[in-house]
């Protein structure tokens, strides 16, 4: 099965996704993780990319399509979790027409509601683990002082985006209230949409979309 989790910057779609790619064995495609590795890696696409997301504006449809179009094709999986993909009418109609092409279905899409400023609370507190990827945050999970990951054990440091600071957040959402918040409508009108509330505890958010999947 192939779902969205759709929602702002901050809702909470990269750590539900991290859990069913745990749990269920899908397959994570996050166009933001590839963005970040195409610039860290210095490639053509990375150094265009980098000032706009710095920014926290959106890198244009062609180069994420072609991102998602490449895993699309390429990557077997028994269900891809979008995840931060589609982000406007352009890229959700071309997911449908690269969806079709390999003969898949979108089954779900999920919403997860939070409000704004639990969001500016999330980001600017947030940081991650540089081997792992785990997410901490200053007020409701600091990282470890002995400085080890408890998740991976390991020591490699915890590291914040280059976008979550404030000035790029409000970017961040702008783009996504005029850009990406007209999917919701979108994904309603065909019938594929479910809400969940983003404001739980993890787990809760967690079993909430399970309920939906199963
Ligand atoms: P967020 O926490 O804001 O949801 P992401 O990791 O999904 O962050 O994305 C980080 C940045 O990467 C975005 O602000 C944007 O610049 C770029 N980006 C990621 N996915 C897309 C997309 N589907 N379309 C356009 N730009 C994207
Ligand atoms: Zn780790």
């Amino acid at each position: 099965m192939n779902i969205i989790l759709l929602g702002p910057p901050g809702a909470g779609k990269g750590t539900q996704a991290r859990f069913l790619v745990e749990e269920r064995g899908m397959v994570q495609l996050s166009t933001g993780d590839m963005l970040r590795a195409a610039k860290d890696s210095g490639t053509e696409m990375g150094k265009i990319v980098a000032d706009v997301m710095a920014r926290g504006a959106l890198v244009t449809d062609d180069i994420v399509i072609g991102l998602i179009r490449e895993q699309i094709e390429t990557v077997k999986s028994n269900g891809f979790i979008f995840d931060g993909f589609p982000r406007t009418l352009a890229q959700a109609d071309a997911l449908n027409d690269l969806l079709a092409e390999e003969g898949e279905t979108l089954d779900a899409v999920i919403e997860m509601e939070v409000d704004d400023e639990a969001l500016v609370a999330r980001i600017t507190a947030r940081s991650t683990c540089a081997g792992c990827g785990e997410v901490y945050n200053d007020n409701t999970k600091p990282v470890p002082a002995d400085g080890i990951c408890t998740n991976c054990g390991e020591s490699k440091g915890f590291t914040r985006r280059a976008d979550d600071n404030e000035e790029s957040l409000k970017t961040r959402l702008m783009e996504y209230y005029k850009k990406t918040s007209p999917l919701i409508g979108y994904y309603y009108a065909k019938g594929q949409l479910t809400k969940v509330n983003g404001l739980g505890e993890m787990a809760t958010v967690k079993a909430d979309i399970a309920t939906v999947l199963d």
